[in-house]
């Protein structure tokens, strides 16, 4: 357990996670959820979670905070991130809360909080949660003001039925090519909904890791390290594609025809070929995504706009600057006709109206594509001395294009390397693309040598 003490609990402006009976205690979060609950002054609050084995635990937790603070909770079991984001908007909910510690590993847990609109909270909101937190100015009732609990809703037909029903997914083309699909859920909670949704759009569906045990099988991240599994059971299957997720299923990532995974930077690629075909439009994205992005919005002549990484921080941009199509290199698609959020369901979904629209295999659709590579590190340090790194390095940089909106990106006319603190471990992030994956590495060992002296790694 030695290696728990050094994880705090780690709080973003729109979520926390902690390590279960470490940082992540019972206390903590009913805290939080009596934050919350106080934030959004009572209501009705929709609370989901994925499938970790602390999932129940905590989620009583969260209805006695809730309920403490006037809420009533309407509860959908076991849900995807996006379900319990489209859940809150359609029911016209005071807010809800996600019970998930996204693709950290089993012993995590955590909580994303969602507003009224069905969006993370914003810097703003989260500022406030903190605020109440720290200051303990929870809105506790008295014994005849304590919130309800509803009987659990089950909303995993609704989140289908919203996808299907988008004005960009015809499910009568994509039926008609009877789609043989392989979907890795990592035995979270995509894996009821993610072979649901399948099945509705007619594919002939594999599923692997799809027990919804919360025992992660594999690396919990859907990068291609993780998902080898999949890639062979593509091969064997003589399959048109592969899907991962993370345990919460907001992030997605896509395995072609021939058992390759092409990386989960080219979901939000995917998406965007497919939007802007039909579309035209500006794209949101973060600042560490592809330039890939830039290159299929100046097919299309449209803008690209990059914010903060972080989904609050995205879907802030997209909404201020009307973007049709956006996400985030991880893996995150945000369709904004659906609803404002990361979405592995609707990632799937748009890649499969591409192939089917395109009547072209995934290997033909991506030779159409550039191709850059990308290395990500990361390098476990505390948050002061990567700041004071960080700082070191921006010093020393002339002549190239600095952006400091989030940690540090340097951009090169033909590469970029983007440096920044993770908002939810406490790591530091080195993300550099170029146009060979030598140039990539090199690029990357330039600036990790600043946090790693050569000869430790
Ligand atoms: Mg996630």
């Amino acid at each position: 357990m030695e290696r728990f003490s050094k994880y705090p609990l780690m709080a973003s402006v729109s979520g926390v996670r902690g390590i279960i009976g470490k940082s992540l205690t019972p206390e903590v979060i009913v805290r939080y959820a009596g934050a919350f609950g106080t934030l959004c002054g009572g209501g009705q609050i929709v609370v989901g979670r994925d499938t970790r084995v602390s999932g129940e635990m905590v989620e009583y937790a969260v209805y006695a905070g809730l309920m403490a603070a006037g809420c009533t909770v309407i509860p959908i079991g076991v849900s995807t991130t996006p379900t319990v984001q489209l859940a809150v908007e359609k029911m016209k909910a005071s807010g809800g809360i996600v019970i998930t510690a996204s693709h950290n590993p089993e012993y995590w847990n955590g909580l994303k909080f969602i507003n009224s609109r069905g969006i993370f909270l914003d810097e703003k909101a989260g500022n406030k949660l903190s605020n109440i937190i720290a200051n303990e100015l929870y809105h506790y009732s008295d014994y005849s003001g304590i919130g309800k609990l509803f009987a659990p809703v089950d909303f995993t037909g609704e989140h289908i039925q919203a996808i299907v029903n988008a004005e960009l997914v015809d499910v009568e083309v994509i039926r008609r090519c009877r789609f043989k699909v392989v979907v890795d859920c990592v035995n979270g909670a995509g894996s009821v909904i993610f072979p649901e949704l399948l099945d509705t759009l007619g594919c002939q569906v594999t599923v692997i890791h799809g027990e919804p045990d919360g025992k992660f099988p594999r690396g919990p991240e859907p990068v291609p390290e993780n998902i080898k599994t999949l890639c062979k059971t593509v091969v064997n299957n003589h399959s048109d594609i592969g899907f991962a997720c993370d345990p919460d299923a907001d992030r997605l990532s896509i395995v072609d025809n021939t058992g390759a995974p092409i990386g989960e930077e080219y979901s939000i690629v995917l998406s965007a070929l497919l939007v802007l075909s039909h579309k035209k439009g500006a794209v949101g994205v973060n600042l560490s995504t592809t330039s890939v992005v830039d290159n299929i919005a100046q097919r299309f002549g449209v803008p690209v706009y990059r914010s903060k990484v972080g989904e609050a921080h995205v879907v802030k941009m997209m909404m201020e600057t009307g973007c049709v199509i956006g996400g985030e290199g991880n893996g995150g698609v945000i369709l904004p006709e659906i609803h404002y959020g990361r979405d592995a369901l609707v990632g799937a979904a748009l890649t499969l109206q591409l192939m089917a629209e395109r009547q072209e295999s995934l290997t033909e659709i991506i030779k159409d594509i550039p191709h850059y590579y990308m290395t990500k590190h990361k390098v476990e340090v505390s948050t002061h001395k990567a700041k004071t790194i960080i700082k070191k390095i921006a010093a020393q940089i002339s002549g190239c294009t600095v952006d400091t909106t989030d940690g540090l990106k340097i951009i090169y006319p033909d590469s970029w390397v983007h440096i920044r603190l993770s908002n939810t471990e406490p790591i530091v992030r080195v993300i550099t693309e170029a146009a060979s994956k030598e140039l990539s590495e090199k690029l990357a060992s330039q600036y990790l040598q600043y946090f790693i002296p050569i000869g430790v790694r």
